[in-house]
């Protein structure tokens, strides 16, 4: 099977390899194709600060890395330009016409951050404890308010669109637990009801749209999570309602483009999943070929 990763992260990030490294690495591993996905920069629009997002001055840099890389390694191996793109709702997300201006191959549909109805934006991304203080201070204490919020920004950036693939579907379970323990859930109750009926509203939305879906095993990469998103109850009604699937590392350092794809294939199969699709570039609309699956992992 051929794989590939869209969604990695380097140096103008928060990744910890440059745009060589990880052309080279996935050379070696004999990749079909390899996409880079920065954090898009959110400054200028939000006035939110972090520490992973790319700086706006960085922002030419890095579109001219991507594409001198392309050049070097053409007839070599397929390398493609994209963002990751926040989803903040009212201030930035995917179909703001600036990513459209800037030629790229691709772009990924994060949330990553919620407003509360008072107090500072909330990184679900992030550590645990500002994420408890801001469930206390701005949820008043409610993790499910939290989850609805997080589905609410995901079912939002879905309507707006200007994306290709829905990115880490439901990050929220990230910090839901502690890593590495058992529950209790620290946020949201999985297998409640609302939490389930949420999730399937999603992946019925994005069927009428024409994105894909990433199986995303970055939080497995990094430690903080056992399991690809989107969990197995959502994967499933993602294949029912015929949402294309591709695997995807969101690599922080580029030994990690094909981390726990094994994982990512048995979801695919275990919820039905027959191939996942492999990117071949954009001409108006994203063009995507579809690699089967192995029987049997
Ligand atoms: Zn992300
Ligand atoms: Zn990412």
């Amino acid at each position: 099977m051929r794989y590939s990763c869209l969604h990695t992260h380097t140096f103008f990030c928060d990744g910890s390899d440059d745009v060589e490294t990880y052309c080279r690495r996935a050379w070696e591993k004999g990749f079909h194709s390899l996409g880079f996905s920065a954090h898009g920069p959110v400054t200028r629009k939000t006035g939110i600060r972090t520490s992973w997002n790319m700086e706006e001055e960085r922002l030419p840099e890095y579109l001219d890395a991507v594409r001198e890389a392309r050049r070097r390694w053409e007839g070599k191996l397929r390398i493609y330009l994209g963002l990751e793109a926040d989803f903040i709702p009212g201030l930035t997300g995917p179909a703001d016409r600036e990513y459209r201006e800037l030629g790229l191959d691709y772009l990924i549909g994060s949330v990553h951050f919620i407003i509360p109805p008072k107090g500072p934006p909330l990184e679900i991304d992030g550590r645990w404890e500002p994420i408890e203080r801001g469930i206390r201070e701005g949820f008043g204490g409610d993790g499910e308010a939290l989850t609805q919020a997080y589905w609410d920004n995901v079912a939002a950036m879905i309507a707006a669109g200007g994306f290709d693939i829905l990115g880490h579907m439901d990050l929220i379970k990230k910090n839901n637990q502690a890593p590495g323990s058992p529950p209790p859930n620290r946020i949201f109750n999985p297998k409640g009801p609302e939490y389930l009926r949420r999730g399937g509203e999603i992946a019925r939305a994005a069927a009428k749209t024409g994105i894909v879906v990433e199986v995303n095993t970055g939080g497995i990469n990094r430690g903080s999570i056992a399991e690809p998103y989107p969990s197995p109850a959502f994967l499933k009604i993602f294949r029912e309602n015929s949402v294309p699937a591709l695997i995807a590392a969101d690599a922080h350092r580029a030994e990690d483009l094909d981390g726990h794809y094994d994982t990512a294939q048995k979801a695919l199969l275990a919820a039905g999943y027959t191939g996942t699709v492999l990117f071949e570039g954009k001409e108006g609309e994203a063009r995507w070929i579809r690699e089967p699956l192995p029987g049997k992992i």
